[in-house]
């Protein structure tokens, strides 16, 4: 066992603080990882705060970890110290079920360990990656390929395979019109990866005070959702709608954007429900989907994909302090973010 420093929330809502937790001793396939980068996903803030469902606190958030191995078991082979290495939003899976078997360990049948806020098939309670280190199975770490700054490659880790892997899955590709929703921290990768596959790229923000950012991030359209006329003059244009919203929208309205036989896929998990009518599927064929995150061979593909193609996220860097998180936080809320946060655990006190 060992003792590292953590940014953690006592209780649901409360102030972040500073604290520790002890990680396991590394074991036979275990490497441990000194963190240099993890990423604030709205996934956190959802968590940190209840809003998905009872979490287990006190909670260290974090599931977008870039780091470099410092020390490894006596059978791992696939890393040595010194690699540069990633955890994403899992940390092990059954290995048996048909969909991990498959390479889909996200929708293992057993559950997934998530990388926080639950718990190892041993009942331990799991802490992530606003901390200095972890240990994780080899299995379940990412290769970080050279030619991406750690800062830059966390946020791949969530945000990054959250978006490749439905804009993959549906077949985002050349001849293909793909709306983003929101461009936030999954949105601005998602729009980077669906123009690096070659697909022709609209934003669907709530304003146009994006639009450069867009436009220089591979956007070759962007258009305000609060204007009823982005509606109507889209009409019937997209094969594919990624949704990476944190909120509830008026669900009908965006799939009157789809044509004949396009899929509008929720990445965002809202706290509340959706409503739709059926009649907004039925009469174009139109199917509504959800996607959660990727596997774990789907994840490596992405960072090499991103890797080939300079991809990284556009981030601002904090210190870990606090109160700079609590502030992050309510930014990130108030669609304050350009485009995703990461924290400077390596300069945590401990
Ligand atoms: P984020 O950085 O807050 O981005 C969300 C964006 O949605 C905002 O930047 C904003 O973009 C837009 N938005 C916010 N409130 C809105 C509203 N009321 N109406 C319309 N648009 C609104 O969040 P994120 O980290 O990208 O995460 C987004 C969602 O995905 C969260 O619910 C998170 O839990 C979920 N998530 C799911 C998975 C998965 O596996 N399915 C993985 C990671 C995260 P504009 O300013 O451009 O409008
Ligand atoms: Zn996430
Ligand atoms: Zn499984």
């Amino acid at each position: 066992m060992s003792t590292t420093a953590t940014l953690s929330v006592p209780t649901p809502s409360a102030a972040f603080e500073t604290s520790t937790v002890e990680r396991r001793a590394v074991g036979e396939h275990d490497v441990l990882i000194d963190i240099a980068y993890s990423g604030i996903c709205h996934s956190d803030i959802h968590q940190a705060r209840n809003e998905w469902a009872e979490g287990i606190f006190p909670m260290v958030p974090g599931h977008e970890i870039a780091g470099t191995v410092a020390e490894v078991g006596p059978g791992v082979t696939k890393y040595a110290v010194g690699d540069r290495v990633g955890v994403g939003c899992f940390v092990d899976s059954c290995r048996e079920c048909e969909n991990c078997r498959a390479g889909e360990e996200q929708y293992c049948l057993k559950g997934e360990v998530p990388t926080y806020n639950g718990k190892d098939y041993d009942g331990v309670e799991t802490y992530g990656g606003y901390s200095k280190q972890i240990v994780v199975h080899e299995d379940y770490t990412l290769g970080i390929p050279e030619g991406i700054e750690l800062d830059v490659a966390a946020p791949l880790l969530c945000a990054g395979i959250t978006t490749y892997s439905p804009l993959h899955h549906w077949g985002a590709g050349p001849g293909k019109k793909v709306a983003i929703v929101g461009m936030g921290g999954l949105g601005h990768l998602g729009v980077k990866i669906a123009a690096a596959m070659g697909a022709e790229v609209t934003v669907l923000s709530q304003s146009l005070k994006k639009e450069e950012d867009g436009r220089r991030l591979g956007a070759d359209h962007y258009a305000a959702t609060s204007d009823p006329e982005t509606f109507e003059s889209l009409a019937g244009t997209f094969d594919l709608i990624v949704n990476t919203v944190a909120a509830t929208l008026p669900v009908d309205k965006y799939l009157s954007l789809l044509r004949l036989d396009g899929a509008m896929v929720n990445v965002g998990i809202p706290a509340d429900a959706d409503t739709y009518h059926a009649f907004s599927l039925a009469g174009m064929r139109r199917s509504l989907a959800g996607s959660k995150i990727g596997g774990i061979r789907e994840t490596q593909e992405m960072l090499d994909f991103c890797a080939e193609h300079g991809i990284g996220a556009e981030v601002e860097v904090l210190a870990p302090e606090p109160a700079v998180i609590d502030e992050a936080y309510e930014r990130v809320v108030g669609s304050d973010v350009r485009y995703r946060f990461v924290i400077d655990v390596a300069a945590l006190e401990g």
